[in-house]
């Protein structure tokens, strides 16, 4: 998530940072509601860097990705002048740094973690049955 406050100079708690909030963007997802749609978030989950939460209800996709404006040096916007509305609008009073942990209701970091979520919400014989038809799909190939 880009930051408003970010001064060029890194003046203030900025300049203590390394640009935490430049590290990554959300985006919403639509809200899942049968397997199919878990097993796709499931999918997002088995890229890199990639994780996936849960907030007031709402789901997002968080990719944890460093925008190139960020320099390397001094961890400074460099274009400042110009950052997109979503940076100048970001504010320091609740952002990554000053904030406290996030208050997610669920957070997947891995695929693995929506694997047992879904075992949970839909029990074990669908990921079972989903084995079996693709291990007959398999078969139907050779
Ligand atoms: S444009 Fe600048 S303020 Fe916005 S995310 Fe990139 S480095 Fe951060
Ligand atoms: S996370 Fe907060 S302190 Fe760090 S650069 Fe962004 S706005 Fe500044």
């Amino acid at each position: 998530m880009p930051a408003k406050t970010k001064k060029p100079l890194r003046k203030g708690l900025c300049a203590k940072c390394s640009g935490l909030c430049c590290r990554y963007f959300a985006l919403p997802i639509d809200t899942p509601e049968d397997w199919d749609d878990y097993d796709d978030i499931r999918w997002f989950l088995c890229h890199e860097d990639i994780t996936v939460f849960v907030e007031e209800g709402d789901w997002y996709l968080n990719v944890k990705n460093k925008c190139k404006y960020l320099s390397d040096k001094g961890h400074h916007c460099e274009i400042y002048d110009k950052r997109p509305k979503i940076c100048r609008d970001y504010e320091i009073e609740t952002c990554d740094f000053t904030s406290n942990e996030y208050d997610y209701e669920l957070h997947f970091t891995n695929d693995h973690q929506m694997e047992e979520y879904m075992k949970i919400k839909f029990g074990d014989k669908v990921l079972e049955k989903l084995e079996r038809k693709k291990k007959r799909r398999k078969k139907r190939k050779k």
